[in-house]
């Protein structure tokens, strides 16, 4: 087995231990972006070569020179003796929307193209002090908006592993194909509606999003602030128990990082299941999408393979010794995906406005007789279309007038969203969940321009996993099974505030009993081809 195809544990450990060294897990890393990642996304919009069009495209930028000194200040460290922290040697990738100090930060958008921040995110600086080596930063959607990764500036967007004609999902599609084309331990992603663990389903990775502030985002291109969350992608769920563990904690940049003392994750897991109640919500079972005729949101099932493969995990569960609990009403779910477009919008149109061309970041080259032309100039030359779309939104959904009817009434539903998960989780109430099993999306990986340029639709991809954002709750998405196109499938474990271990638990029990399974031995397609 190569370097590059260790986990994040393995490597730590045998880096700690002395028996490999950080500088060679570095380069056969490298050797792996070499091999199948492809030219960088980029704003000129060169014509591909035919080849490329079968690579992976996950990072903007790499940061080679970066990750060389950090590698030798781990190996120096281990052979001085000193303790080079828990993920000593362990390749990382990062979404390109958090900030990393003297190196350009896009969030995709031409916008920050030449934005070279004077600081660095917390969770990246987390994840350096524990001895990561941040290989680079990966492409996404413009400012994280979208499903597929295909609104980034930088072109080519990232392919999916499983099948190169195929989206990686979105926003973090960067982040989760660099970790499934073993090209990285591990990275980092952001989750708003859905962006990590949506992504991490169509890659077959794990993706977690923490409870609302428990891991800073200082340092984080803001979208939505009262949903945003960093959050760990890995290839299995001790790393990324690992990678949690590093990042969580309370920041003094960050007002809304939660004092709660952070849990240890990994010794969680080995506690198991036994006992632990999980729950199956019929409310999970479809997706609710708008006839827009009639204003009535109509069902649709979900795709079959992915209902039985939740199936499936809970009968696992239940033979490790869970109680699966079903029928568990969470009615408001289905409203979340309306409530998740008002509120998203407004805020994002709020955060967009600091983007004037005057502070930093593009500004228009050409002559302009006044700050109202710099402004508008600069902003219709340096945002695409998704962030023009949304800030019009915005900017109506929560005008004098019309406020009312949509933003209060967003943050209403969005209370009783919450509401339903509070019953569900009470430890008086009638459930006393632990957790909730449900799909992580409705569909597997679908293909390129299959949604894009229809945000409505390219927005209900994330109809499973936005609620969790809706109720600040962790949730965790992680591989559960191939559909027939041998793409892979994701279930979701949503967990109570702060925890983040029991649904850590769950998802290991999960993995650890389906390891022989035939799909676990089925690889991305991208790497099946590789001379091993
Ligand atoms: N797909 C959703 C959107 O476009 C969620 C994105 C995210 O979580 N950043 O808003």
């Amino acid at each position: 087995m190569s370097l590059n195809q260790l986990s994040a544990l393995e490597i730590a450990a045998r880096v700690r231990a002395g028996e490999i060294r950080a500088s060679e897990v570095l380069e056969a890393s490298l050797a792996q972006i070499r091999r199948l990642d492809g030219q960088p996304g980029s704003l000129d919009e060169k014509p591909l070569e035919p080849a490329e069009d079968q690579k992976i495209h996950a990072f903007i930028r790499q940061t080679e020179d970066l990750a060389r000194q950090q590698a030798e200040e781990v190996d120096r460290k281990v052979a001085a003796g000193e303790d080079p922290g828990m993920l000593a040697g362990v390749p990382v990738a990062i979404k390109d929307i958090f900030t990393l100090k003297g190196i350009e930060t896009t969030a995709a958008s031409r916008i920050l193209s030449n934005f070279k921040p004077p600081y660095t995110a917390t969770p990246v600086q987390k994840l350096m002090d524990a001895g990561a080596l941040i290989l680079g930063k990966t492409n996404l959607d413009e400012f994280a908006f979208g499903s597929s990764s295909e609104s980034s500036a930088f072109k080519p967007a990232p392919n999916n592993p499983w099948d190169t004609s195929r989206v990686p999902g979105g926003s973090s599609g960067g982040s989760t194909a660099s970790v499934a084309a073993e090209e990285v331990a591990l990275s980092l992603g952001t989750d708003t509606g859905g962006s990590i663990r949506q992504p991490a389903a169509f890659c077959g990775v794990v993706g977690l999003k923490p409870t609302y502030g428990r891991v800073s985002r200082y340092g984080l291109m803001a979208f939505s602030s009262s949903l945003d969350c960093p959050g760990p992608i890995a290839r299995n769920v001790s790393d990324t128990a690992l990678t949690l563990q590093a990042m969580a904690g309370l920041d003094p940049h960050d007002s809304t990082s939660s004092t709660m003392p952070v849990s240890d994750y990994l010794e969680a897991l080995k506690k198991g299941v036994k006992g632990l109640r999980i729950g199956l919500s019929p409310d999970y079972a479809h997706l609710f999408y708008p006839d827009f005729e009639t204003g009535e949101l109509g069902m649709e099932s979900i795709q079959s393979e992915i209902s039985q493969a939740v199936e499936h995990a809970a009968n696992v569960l239940a033979d490790l010794g869970a109680e699966i609990v079903e029928n568990v009403p969470l009615p408001n779910t289905r409203y979340s995906i309306p409530t998740y477009f008002v509120i998203s919008r407004v805020e994002a149109a709020s955060n967009l406005h600091r983007f004037d061309g005057v502070k930093y970041g593009y500004r228009t080259p050409d002559e302009v007789a006044d700050l109202q032309e710099l402004l508008r100039r600069t902003r219709a030359e340096g945002f695409g279309s998704q962030p023009k779309l949304r800030i019009l939104m915005g900017m109506y959904l929560s005008a004098a007038g019309f406020a009312e009817n949509y933003y209060q009434r967003a943050l209403k539903v969005r209370a009783m969203i919450r509401k339903d998960f509070e019953r569900a989780f009470d430890p008086q109430g009638e459930f006393r969940l632990d957790a909730i099993l449900t799909p992580t999306t409705a569909t597997t990986a679908f293909k390129r321009d299959d949604f894009f340029g229809n945000s409505v639709r390219m927005q209900y991809s994330d109809q499973m996993t936005v609620s969790a954002n809706h109720a600040g709750l962790p949730a965790m998405t992680i591989p559960g099974g191939l559909d027939g196109n041998n793409l892979p499938i994701g279930i979701q474990f949503i967990g109570a505030d702060f925890r983040e271990d029991l649904i850590l638990r769950a998802g290991f029990a999960f993995e650890q009993a389906t390891r022989d399974e035939a799909w676990r031995s089925v690889r991305p397609a991208a790497l099946r081809q590789e001379v091993e």
